[in-house]
């Protein structure tokens, strides 16, 4: 992509982009400091791209705040009452539950901290959400509210987050972050948790199989530095653990706060470099988010061209932005946010907590592996009036099944459960001896695996059922499977454990002292069929119009060769997140086969065979 920079200094910066670097410090400054809106808002729309495609998220929520009555008393906010004052309420827990309803995807609970609620309260409202309305998923209490329950219920932070987890809860939001700064801390919220313990929390959540979101207020008493080192803190513990979902910076509301004039609220320019900078800062979060609520609609709407790829959603009640000023409805419905995404010139994706897609509001859309291996096929895809939205290839097969995405690479498996309704074309993901990114860690040898406990990410259906075959009908071996849903860091409680993509591909080579063994199910195949292993395949909905079909395999034909000719020059801007050198990436892609042949052929009508025989 072109971009005619009015700012010269920002052309580094972007290079670095295109090469796959991470920015700095000084970088994520000078950022900040352009005037240039125009060209940073490309740099970070394009950098979106590379993670969302045309997606942008929305999720139909409510947001809960259960009493206003608290303890602290930060100088920042206009939402705490004290107990008795005029204002000042708690809700019990039936009071939370007729708030919500069938229909609702996500509850998104928080609020004060009051001096005389019990801890089996809290436990009590999750617990009852989730036996009430098992389909809702349940965000709630942040990194401040978690530190409170360990101090005053003298637990431990992982007792407190396992009890709550085994309640129902779901993720943890972000809020409680404010800005990672000492010298803001003691002069605005010196009471509040700092950088360290609302860090060390969220890790511990993450461990624990509990991702989070992270944010950060701003346009309050802070400065560029620090935005730029909050930011930057917050992509360590990323580095780490893996759990953080999105990223959502809150512009500061100044109400009757009296840290500013009242209408001195940020400015839409500020607001949209602060998504922007995040955007690119950021480079290891999946997602930005643009929340309407505190931005306004207008903002939001442009913010979707500035690097944020989720809208937030419906929500519901938000005491703590409305009662500091600011001006968005309480409700928004749901139409009005699918109509501000069109108009973006994006696609709306319903999702759940977690991201998973549940449905898509958009038409012409090519469905994308979000995987290294599909780089060949997919850089700088574009098929005229196409969109493109990348999902992990369960995902994809699903969507497509249910009508939703018109082409794309899709797992085998899902294609083959769906061949009444799709074309295979004549592309396909394949592998001959080893893949490098479909891997079975264990503490055993294969044969060794009877009765053994192996965790499956939910990423995948043809690894697992490749897993499956080759473990019943190659060793005779019945293990017990158990899904879990990424991102995912500790598999202490598996004996095995089946990762696929681009985390399999970063555990290729690395230490995994958890497991004594690493199975490659590519070669394991090859070993025992003398054949390929075919693991996506590009297919395209039967009642495609013909031409339309036709432009699809044109397009995606020119572009894997154009590609291939070019691989050690595109292979740079897919540096993040891949822990391999460029000469090893190359290596990588060049140990694919992206042509259904006679070989392809024959494997697919191999494994469909022996799906059929296994249980
Ligand atoms: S920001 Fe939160 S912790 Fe601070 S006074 Fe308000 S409700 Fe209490």
């Amino acid at each position: 992509m072109e971009i005619l920079f009015r700012d010269k200094s920002l052309i580094p910066i972007w290079n670095k982009l295109l090469n796959g670097e991470r920015l700095t410090f000084d970088d994520g400054l000078a950022l900040f400091r352009t005037n240039d809106l125009i060209s940073l808002g490309k740099m970070a729309n394009w950098f979106s791209y590379q993670k969302s495609g045309d997606a942008v998220y929305f999720v139909l929520n409510r947001k809960i705040e259960h009493t206003n009555i608290c303890v602290l008393s930060c100088k920042f906010c206009d939402f705490a009452k004290k107990k008795g004052e005029p204002g000042a309420y708690e809700m019990t827990t039936e009071e939370i539950l007729s708030k919500l309803s069938s229909g609702i995807r996500e509850v998104h609970i928080t609020g004060a901290m009051p001096p005389d609620w019990k801890w089996e309260r809290y436990l009590d409202i999750v617990q009852s959400i989730n036996d009430k309305f098992p389909e809702i998923d349940i965000k709630a209490y942040t990194a401040v509210e978690i530190d409170f329950f360990h101090k005053k219920f003298k637990k431990s932070i992982e007792e407190i987050l396992i009890e709550l987890k085994n309640a129902g809860l779901k993720t943890m939001p972000g809020g409680g972050a404010e800005i990672f700064s000492e010298r803001v801390r003691r002069l605005l919220f010196n009471q509040k948790i700092g950088e360290k313990s609302w860090l060390e929390i969220h890790k511990t959540a993450h461990r624990l199989g509990i991702p989070s979101n992270a944010t950060m207020l701003y346009g309050h008493i802070e400065t560029l530095e620090e935005r730029v080192k909050h930011l930057i803190k917050l992509r360590e513990a990323q580095d780490e653990t893996g759990g953080f979902l999105t990223f959502i910076p809150l512009a500061f509301q100044p109400g009757d706060t009296g840290i500013k004039p009242k209408n001195n609220f940020t400015s839409a320019i500020d607001d949209l470099k602060t998504i922007a900078v995040s955007r690119l800062m950021l480079d290891n979060f999946p997602h930005i988010k643009a929340y309407w609520v505190m931005l306004t609609e207008e903002v939001a709407a442009i913010a979707l061209n500035f690097g944020a790829d989720d809208i937030d959603g419906t929500v519901g009640e938000e005491h703590i932005a409305h009662d500091a000023g600011a001006i968005s409805p309480m409700k928004l419905a749901q139409d009005r946010i699918i109509k501000i995404i069109k108009e973006a010139g994006k696609i709306a994706v319903e999702r759940d907590v977690f991201y998973n897609p549940l449905k898509i509001y958009g038409r012409n859309i090519i469905g994308k592996i979000p995987y290294l291996n599909s780089i060949p096929i997919y850089h700088n895809l574009k098929i005229d009036s196409y969109f493109t939205l990348p999902l992990f290839p369960h995902r994809l097969g699903e969507m497509m099944s249910n009508g939703y995405i018109d082409a794309g690479l899709i797992s085998l498996v899902d294609y083959l459960n769906n061949k009444e309704k799709l074309n295979l074309s004549r592309w396909c993901l394949s592998s001959r001896e080893k893949v490098q990114s479909v891997l079975l860690f264990s503490k055993y040898k294969l044969e060794e695996l009877e009765n053994k406990k192996i965790g499956i990410t939910d990423e995948t259906s043809t690894s697992v059922k490749l897993l499956k075959v080759i473990l019943e009908k190659k060793y005779k071996i019945n293990a017990l499977f158990e899904e879990f849903h990424q991102p995912k860091i500790s598999f202490q409680e598996f004996d095995a454990v089946l990762l696929i993509g681009d985390n399999a591909l970063n555990k290729y080579k690395a230490q995994n002292p958890e497991f004594n063994y690493k199975f490659d199910l590519a070669e394991e195949w090859f070993q025992w069929q003398n054949l390929p292993f075919v693991f996506a395949v590009w297919v395209e909905r039967k009642d495609l119009l013909p031409n339309l079909s036709d432009d699809i395999i044109k397009t995606v034909e020119l572009n894997i060769q154009k590609n291939f000719d070019e691989l050690s020059a595109i292979v740079k801007q897919y540096r993040f997140g891949v822990k391999l050198t460029d000469e090893e990436i190359i290596e990588y892609l060049k140990g694919f086969n992206y042509k259904i042949g006679d070989e392809e052929l024959s494997a697919i009508r191999k494994f469909e065979e022996l799906i059929r025989e296994t249980k």
